[in-house]
């Protein structure tokens, strides 16, 4: 069964679903299932006791027919190449369905920074970059921050490669802090895109967002600035959660005192109000609502839980938390599912600006860089309802993500053609 398949064969399952779908030519779909370049590095690195550790690095560039590839670095124990491969797949379609003007890719390094020292991982980032400079640059393959690295290893990166190439290269990757020419507004755009989608979907279902009700799973980066966005547009947040549980009040939840909880207590559980009721995240999940999005893991609703799931509106903020089979069960429902790659699509975009406004010189304010978020992933939207009403009328039914993964791929593919890859 495809859940417990490695993410790579997950990645090549769904591009074969949509290929069928889309009658994909033969040969773009071989050379589509797999990533063009993989670099596999040894990267040594003096520890601060005196010894050499020895790390193992990859980078992957999936597909670059559409521009330069685009992904981040993460940085993990049990990091491996299949998954570097599929989440380098996924940033294909990802900057193909927002019609960036890039290609995809991702890197990695197999370490638990939590037992490194700031010095420590410093100097493997640094070694890092010495050991992918041949394969980066702003032309060839953008780094961003991923799980475990953040604005100061980028930092550091974007130096050690300046420093090697001689001249201030700021456009080799993005996610960097604003005093080296990081983008206003790459903290929230995540969820701000996110927003912008559930306002468009909202519009489309006949939700009035006024007064409507939101459960939010994860209190992280995404869920919280979603709470904020969600709440400073009139909806009401009446459930969130975090690893520890969820907590409940149908008057609705006030994000200033579950920050002080969590702050407390390490869990929004500690969350005190008169109607309010600590639950679980199963139930958070199966709770009636106008729109739920998951913002925290992978595979929260799967084929044990997707028939009880109540909402109208399903938007997929976290990476991958329906699995396929809760996919067609929520489809078979009626639940207007959003999938991952539209939904968080707002970091890549505001990634795409700060490369822009790097290789320009020139930089923009907050409200120019929410403006154009906002028309991109709004157009991304409607190319994917466009496409599911056209497949529609050709009898054929297919999913909000089936539809993205076909605009995605056939916008790869028309390009590998037009430049003769096949
Ligand atoms: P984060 O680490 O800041 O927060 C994750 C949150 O999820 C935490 O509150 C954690 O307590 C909670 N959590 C963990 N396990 C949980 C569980 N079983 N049930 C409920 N909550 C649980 O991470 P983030 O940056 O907010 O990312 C969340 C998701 O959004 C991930 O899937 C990530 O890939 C995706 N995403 C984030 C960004 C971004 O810019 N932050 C961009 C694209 C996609």
């Amino acid at each position: 069964m495809a859940e417990e398949l490695n993410p790579f064969k997950i990645s090549q399952l769904q591009l074969d679903k949509a290929a069928e779908k889309m009658q994909l030519d033969k040969t773009a779909h071989a050379i589509l299932r797999e990533p063009m370049n993989t670099l596999e590095t040894t990267i040594p690195v003096r520890m601060d006791d005196g010894s050499v550790e020895v790390f193992t690095g990859f980078r992957v560039r999936y597909n670059t027919a559409r521009g330069p590839a685009k992904g981040g670095v993460r940085y993990h124990p049990q990091e491996n190449i299949d998954t570097v491969k599929a989440l380098s797949a996924w940033m294909t379609w990802k900057c193909s369905l927002a019609n960036l003007p890039f290609g995809g890719g991702k890197g990695g390094i197999i370490c638990d920074t939590k037992k490194m020292s700031d010095s420590e991982v410093e100097r493997m980032s640094r070694g890092y970059i010495r050991s992918v400079q041949r394969e980066i640059g702003p032309e060839t393959d953008i780094l961003a921050p991923d799980v475990y690295t953040n604005p100061q290893i980028m930092a550091w990166m974007m130096d050690e490669y300046s420093a090697l190439k001689g001249y201030n290269s700021f456009g080799v990757l993005t996610g960097k802090p604003v005093e080296v020419w990081g983008s206003e507004g790459r903290f929230d755009s995540t969820a701000m895109g996110g927003m912008y989608i559930m306002r468009e979907a909202a519009n489309k279902l006949k939700i009035n967002l006024k007064g409507a009700k939101v459960i939010i799973q994860g209190f992280g980066n995404a869920g919280k600035f979603a709470f904020e966005l969600a709440h400073n547009i009139g909806a009401n947040v009446i459930a969130i959660s975090d690893s520890k549980g969820g907590i409940y009040s149908e008057d609705g939840l006030d994000l200033a005192k579950l920050e002080a909880a969590k702050e407390k207590t390490g869990s929004v559980q500690g969350y005190q109000d008169k109607n309010a009721e600590k639950i679980s995240n199963e139930k958070l999940l199966e709770l009636k609502a106008d729109v739920l999005i998951p913002a925290a893991m992978e595979n929260q609703i799967t084929g044990s839980n997707a028939d009880n799931i109540i909402v109208p509106l399903l938007l997929e903020l976290a990476n991958g938390p329906v699995t396929p089979e809760a996919d067609e069960i929520l489809f078979e429902k009626g639940v207007v599912d959003l999938p991952d790659f539209l939904v968080n699509s707002g970091g890549v975009i505001v990634s795409y600006f700060e490369w822009v406004q790097n290789l320009q010189g020139y930089y923009w304010d907050i409200d120019e860089v929410y403006s154009k978020l906002d028309k991109i992933v709004t157009k991304s939207f409607h190319d994917v309802m466009k496409t599911q009403t056209e497949y529609a009328a050709k009898g054929k039914k297919i999913t909000p993500r089936e539809a993205a993964y076909i605009i995605a791929v056939s916008r790869v593919a028309a390009a590998m053609k037009v430049r003769g890859w096949y």
